[in-house]
């Protein structure tokens, strides 16, 4: 049975108003499928301008586990964290009123006597589950255009980071989200998270975070045909040609590893260099490395924190010393950096001499730790490139725009960034291949990950179909 729910209007700036197109979106209950109310797509704009306000509010150390410097989480000039969440909101509550008005619109079919049009309509309840680096971004990224596509979601954040993803229950309520259109449940994976791939009721999966669990979460799914899309790890090349100016190309490169401790799905942690400027290219990169500035993340000038816990610290230093063991050479770092005696800080980590049979070729670390391998053919470059299980980002940095191009088509990777390395924007689509995953979020591919496609189809010619003979001329 409907439980009733008043039909409020929007809640914005402390006033009720009353949304633009007026139109309504059915609210389902999680547990019983049931339409409990309605709800309006405008309801992400609403998110955006109080998400903007609370940026303020929420400049203080809990917001920051990756151990960003300030400029970069909180919102204001640099930063990009609470500005992305917000800019998010906005970006899908136009792309829902774009959507409105797209609706029915009629396709051109070969046949007179039929017309048809398509609806698109939202894909039910969803179960949102994300990771803990970015944690209110990563959780934004499905939270937004869930809403936006007039889905009902139960977000499921990581346990190493779920209060900021909280904080949006408080956002629901101030601006009047009917109950049970956003729910966030914290706990562990298999716990919260696993229940919610398995459970009948709920619609579709989004998933981000490591490959092992998006792997188990597709199978859990498999057994109800239940659709998924996964946002999984990497290892993404760096690929630096002989034309480059040195210095742009090491603080492209330097960026691409670091800047987020290497804690980011496409940190560009697999450097491969032309064989003729390798050794002036990594003299030059070492001193850049050297010169990041590694201190509490709230000290002024800091452009390293330390790494998220001390679980990823003791797996980061593994990572170095099975690569040393291996017989690997490090450039660079490869431990804690001497003036910090407290804390989860690794020095940033340059890492020669590497095969590609080794583990720190292979496997996604997750932590400030980058490895080289050169090459002496744009073949080879690409060989190595994609020598790799996962295609999630990759780069290319040289001066010849033909060349970058070629590479652009031939790296298998759901992004590719040309002289440069890591930036994002909410219009461009985010997402993998290979075991980085599938689908795509962000762009309007991340509001089609909420909706589902219906084909309407009406017979309009006045005679009769006329396949059988008709009983009455007997
Ligand atoms: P994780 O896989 O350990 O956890 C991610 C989420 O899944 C968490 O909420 C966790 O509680 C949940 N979970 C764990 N086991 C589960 C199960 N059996 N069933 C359902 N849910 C379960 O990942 P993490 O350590 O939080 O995040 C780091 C990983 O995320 C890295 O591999 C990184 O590359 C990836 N990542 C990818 C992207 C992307 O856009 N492709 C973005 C950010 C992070």
């Amino acid at each position: 049975m409907a439980i009733p729910i008043p039909s409020r209007q929007l809640f914005i700036d402390g006033q009720w108003t009353e949304p633009i197109l007026k139109k309504r979106i059915p609210i389902i209950n999680p547990s019983t499928e049931e339409i409990i109310g309605v709800c309006r797509s405008s309801y992400p704009f609403a998110f955006a301008r109080l998400l903007l306000q609370l940026c303020l509010v929420w400049a203080c150390a809990w917001l920051n586990p990756l151990g960003l410097p300030p400029g970069r989480w909180q919102g204001g000039v640099g930063g990009f964290v609470l500005d992305d969440v917000a800019g998010c909101f906005e970006y899908y509550a136009d792309l829902a009123e774009g959507l409105d008005a797209k609706q029915k619109a009629p396709l051109s079919i070969p046949m007179d006597s039929f017309k048809s049009y398509v609806l698109k309509e939202p894909i039910g309840v969803v179960g949102l589950i994300t990771p803990w680096n970015y944690p209110l971004l990563m959780a934004t990224w499905k939270v937004a255009p869930a809403l936006a596509a007039g889905c009902a979601a139960i977000l499921k954040p990581s346990e190493l980071a779920s209060i900021t993803c909280l904080e949006l229950a408080d956002v629901c309520r101030e601006v009047g989200l009917p109950p049970g259109v956003l729910n966030i449940l914290t706990g562990l994976g298999p716990e919260a998270g696993a229940p919610l791939a398995i459970h009948p009721h709920v619609d579709k999966i989004a998933f981000t975070g490591s490959t092992a669990t998006g792997s188990k979460i597709m199978a859990a799914a498999a057994q109800l045909v239940k659709p998924v899309s996964l946002e999984l790890g990497g290892k993404s090349p760096i690929v630096i040609f002989e034309d480059v100016d040195l210095d742009k190309a090491a603080e492209w490169t330097a960026f691409g590893c670091f800047w987020t401790n290497g804690q980011i799905c496409s940190a560009t942690s697999r450097l491969i260099v032309h064989e003729s400027i390798a050794a002036e290219f990594l003299d030059k990169l070492v001193k850049w490395i050297k010169n990041i500035k590694i201190s509490d993340p709230l000290e002024e000038g800091c452009r390293l924190g330390p790494v998220v816990s001390g679980g990823q610290y003791e797996k980061v230093l593994n990572f170095i010393s099975t690569a040393k063991s291996e017989g690997a050479t490090i450039l660079t770092g490869g431990a804690r950096p001497e003036h910090q005696k407290k804390g989860f800080f690794i020095e940033p980590t340059l890492i020669a001499d590497v095969t590609t049979s080794m583990q720190i070729w292979r496997e996604e670390v997750f932590g400030p730790v980058l490895c080289v391998k050169t090459f002496s053919s744009e073949d080879e470059a690409i060989e190595l490139a994609n020598d790799t299980h996962y295609g999630l980002g990759a780069a290319v940095i040289s001066k010849d725009l033909e060349r970058c191009e070629r590479l652009a088509k031939a790296l298998q990777a759901g992004i590719v960034w040309i002289n440069c390395s890591q930036p994002c924007f909410t219009q461009a689509p985010w997402g993998g291949t290979k075991r980085s995953g599938f689908g795509r979020e962000l762009g309007e591919w991340g509001l089609d990950n909420y909706l589902s496609v219906k084909q309407v189809t009406q017979y309009i010619a006045d005679e009769p179909w006329g396949w059988y003979k008709s009983p009455s001329k007997l």
